[in-house]
Formats: C-alpha cells, sequence, structure tokens
C-alpha cells in the first residue's frame, strides 16, 4: 500500500489549485451573492481540459484516472463548492452516462462536445415524488414509429439551464414488466420542442450552480436517442450514481479542509486574553478533529476513486465514502463558524455552511447511504 501521490497526481494537484486560488477565490464570494453561474470560469475550466479529464483521448477527454478526478473536484471545492459541482456534475451525470453506455454515435455528438468543454450535460432523475425512490418515476415516453414522445417534469437538474447546457439524459417508465414500471433513458437535446425549463431555484447553497425544474410536454426525440437498451435504466442510474457518490465524497473532502484552513488561519491571526486564539485548547481541539476529519474522508475517497478507475466493484467505498465526508463537511462547517464567531456572518465560512449541507442530500441522503450500505453489508 502507496500513500505517496505519484508525479503527475501532485502536478494536477498544484495546477488545480493555482486555478482554484488565483481564479476562482477572488470571484466566488460575488457570484455567491448574486447567483449568478460563472460562465467565464466554466470556459476556462473547459480549457484546462477538465470536463474531460477522465474520458477517453478518441472522445475529446484527456484519460486521466479517477483518483486525478478526486483530487481536481476537491481542490475546487476547497475554495467554492459551486464551481465543484459544476464541474462534478457535468463530468459524472452530464458525460458519464453517455461514457458508459452511450453508442459510438451518441459519443462523438454529445460527449466530444462536452470533453471539450464546449457544452454542459446533466441528469433528470428527481421528480417531486421520485427521489430517493428513483424507481417512482412518472415521466414517461412513447415509441411512436420512430421517436419518443416525452411528458412529465423533473426537479432539481444540475446544468440544466445555462446559456452552454446541451443536453440532459432523463429516466422514464417506457412500459411494464411483470406489473413493474420499465425504466429507460433517453438523451433529450436542449431546444428539442416540448422541453423547458423554469427560473433558477433560490437555494440554501451552491448559489453560483445552475439548478432547474424541467417541464416535457409531448417532447420528441428520435428512437435513437435511448441510451443503451430499453427497460437497462435503474441499472445504469445506479452505475451512474456510484461514480456520482465518489464526485460528492470529494467536494466533501474539500470543502471540510477549506473549512479547516480558514478556522487555522483565522485562531492564528485572532487575539484572545492577549494570546492567538489557536493556543485555546478548545480551538486546538476543534482544529485537530477538523483535519482528522477531512484526513479520513481524504482516504476513504480516494479508494473508492482508485477501485472505480480499476474496474473493481466500489459500490460500498462510494456509498461509506460519500456518507462519511459530507457529514464530516457539515460538521468542519459547523466548527469552523464557531471557531470563527461573529465574523463568520460576513466570512467566506459563511457560503461553505450553507453549501455543506447539500451533500448529505444529493446523489442519495444519508440514509440512502446507510441503506445501501446495509444491503451491501449483508444485513
Ligand atoms: C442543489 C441540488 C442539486 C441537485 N441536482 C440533481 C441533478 O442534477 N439530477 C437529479 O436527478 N437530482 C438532483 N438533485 C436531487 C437529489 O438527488 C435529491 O434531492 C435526492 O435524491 C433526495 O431526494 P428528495 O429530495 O426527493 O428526498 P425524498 O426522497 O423525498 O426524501 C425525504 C427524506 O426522507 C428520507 N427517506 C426517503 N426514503 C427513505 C428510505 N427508504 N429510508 C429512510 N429514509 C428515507 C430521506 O433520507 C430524506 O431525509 C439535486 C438536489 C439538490 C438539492
Amino acid at each position: 500500500m502507496d500513500f505517496d501521490l505519484s508525479e503527475e497526481h501532485l502536478a494536477l494537484r498544484r495546477v488545480i489549485r493555482d486555478f482554484a486560488e488565483q481564479e476562482v477565490a477572488p470571484l466566488a464570494e460575488t457570484l455567491d451573492e448574486k447567483g449568478e453561474f460563472p460562465y467565464d470560469l466554466v470556459r476556462k475550466i473547459g480549457q484546462l481540459g477538465l470536463m474531460g479529464l477522465i474520458f477517453p483521448k478518441e472522445y475529446g477527454g484527456k484519460g486521466a484516472d479517477m483518483l486525478s478526478y478526486a483530487i481536481a473536484i476537491e481542490e475546487l471545492a476547497r475554495v467554492d463548492s459551486s464551481i465543484a459541482i459544476t464541474v462534478a456534475a457535468n463530468v459524472s451525470l452530464g458525460g458519464g452516462p453517455i461514457n458508459l453506455f452511450g453508442t459510438e454515435e451518441q459519443k462523438l455528438r454529445w460527449l466530444v462536445p462536452l470533453a471539450r468543454g464546449e457544452v454542459l450535460g446533466s441528469m433528470g432523475l428527481t421528480e417531486p415524488g421520485a427521489g430517493s425512490d428513483a424507481g417512482a418515476t412518472q415521466t414517461n415516453a412513447v415509441l411512436h414509429g420512430d421517436e419518443w414522445i416525452i411528458n412529465g417534469s423533473k426537479e432539481f437538474i444540475t446544468n440544466s439551464g445555462t446559456d452552454v447546457s446541451g443536453f440532459v439524459t432523463i429516466s422514464a417508465v417506457t412500459g411494464e414488466v411483470a406489473g413493474r414500471s420499465e425504466i429507460s433513458n433517453i438523451v433529450v437535446p436542449r431546444g428539442t420542442p416540448g422541453y423547458s425549463q423554469a427560473d433558477p431555484y433560490r437555494k440554501m447553497g451552491w448559489h453560483a450552480s445552475d439548478t432547474h425544474e424541467l417541464s416535457f410536454v409531448d417532447c420528441r426525440v428520435p428512437v435513437r436517442n435511448l441510451l443503451g437498451k430499453r427497460g437497462q435504466g435503474f441499472r445504469q442510474l445506479l452505475q451512474v450514481l456510484d461514480g456520482g457518490r465518489v464526485s460528492v465524497a470529494a467536494i466533501g473532502v474539500g470543502l471540510a479542509q477549506g473549512c479547516f484552513e480558514m478556522s487555522l488561519e483565522f485562531a492564528k491571526n485572532r487575539t484572545w486574553a492577549g494570546q492567538p486564539l489557536s493556543r485555546s485548547q478548545s480551538v486546538q481541539f476543534k482544529l485537530a478533529d477538523m483535519a482528522t476529519g477531512a484526513e479520513l474522508s481524504r482516504l476513504m475517497t480516494y479508494k473508492a476513486a482508485v477501485l472505480q478507475g480499476r474496474g473493481r466493484p466500489f459500490a460500498k467505498e462510494a456509498s461509506m465514502a460519500k456518507l462519511f465526508a459530507s457529514e464530516t463537511a457539515v460538521n468542519a462547517a459547523d466548527e469552523a463558524v464557531g471557531v470563527i464567531g461573529v465574523e463568520s456572518q460576513t466570512h467566506p465560512v459563511n457560503r461553505f455552511f450553507r453549501d455543506a449541507k447539500i451533500l448529505t442530500i444529493g446523489e442519495g441522503t444519508s440514509e440512502i447511504q446507510r441503506s445501501v450500505l446495509a444491503r451491501l453489508l449483508g444485513c
């Protein structure tokens, strides 16, 4: 077992850290305050090759491993979760399904521009009555000649409504098999008649990330937009969500690390009873716990990413990493607000505190992770 990162991984970390500190950090507060989507940053991230980092070179990607991806997402989240989720959702939910299940034609049409950073992709699974219970999907797609006619709605879909959003892969009921809904995944290009999106949500956190409710009213797409085989949608979603959990875990690692670093810096510079606050044992214990939580989360996340990249089973590790890192991030943000005190109200930690909680909801809530784990552990 080797805990040292390779030269390539260290170099990638340096590049992304520099980008995050020099380009993202100075804008993050304003973007959050205005709820503005960071078009310039997303374009620069595309130019850096991050949107295609893990996709094959023949489809516009860089062919890097999953550990590289986890490191990149962690470094972005260390300064701003909105930009981290924009990239993570684009890669794991937008490009991931096409890369895993798409035909050659689908990859050339949708994966290549996404990997080059020219368009953003999204995945629409969640519905008002179907979040944790993905099988309860109501959106339906009926085959009529050589077209699917889609009706229904999706909620809270990341990256779905920007000027550069290219497509959404949606789950839909395409029939019934043995009394149960047959679920398939279908790619719907933005601009297809009958496909529309509502105004952006006013969210608790991730203010600079783009999230919309989507509607489909007699929306017609060609039969060739079906992803993989008809009826395989649910199985595909489970595979995509496993990868998505590594992404969310990596955001948790970065957010927890950022909280620790902001708290340490504040505690060293703030004088209390004639001494730096960092000399107070109660603050030292908080900082020690925050650093420990971030490091444990990092180890779990890297392990899940390495297993995923090697094509080994990784569902259990991804779920554990997502559960632990997201809850660690929430605790770290809570403790950081405590250390920074009243100044937290106008300090970037305010943003980290609001951003953290979403990590315990998206890609499966903490309760769902625990029930997934109970099943995988043979309970
Ligand atoms: C900012 C943001 C971005 C998002 N982006 C996307 C996206 O791009 N694409 C997408 O498809 N979705 C997206 N989502 C939706 C997200 O994946 C869902 O919110 C999540 O799956 C939980 O579903 P729900 O909110 O409907 O909760 P519900 O399923 O309604 O759950 C409510 C509560 O009940 C608990 N619960 C539910 N079932 C069980 C059970 N069986 N056992 C124990 N407890 C249970 C849950 O843990 C939770 O506490 C996003 C959400 C947010 C907040």
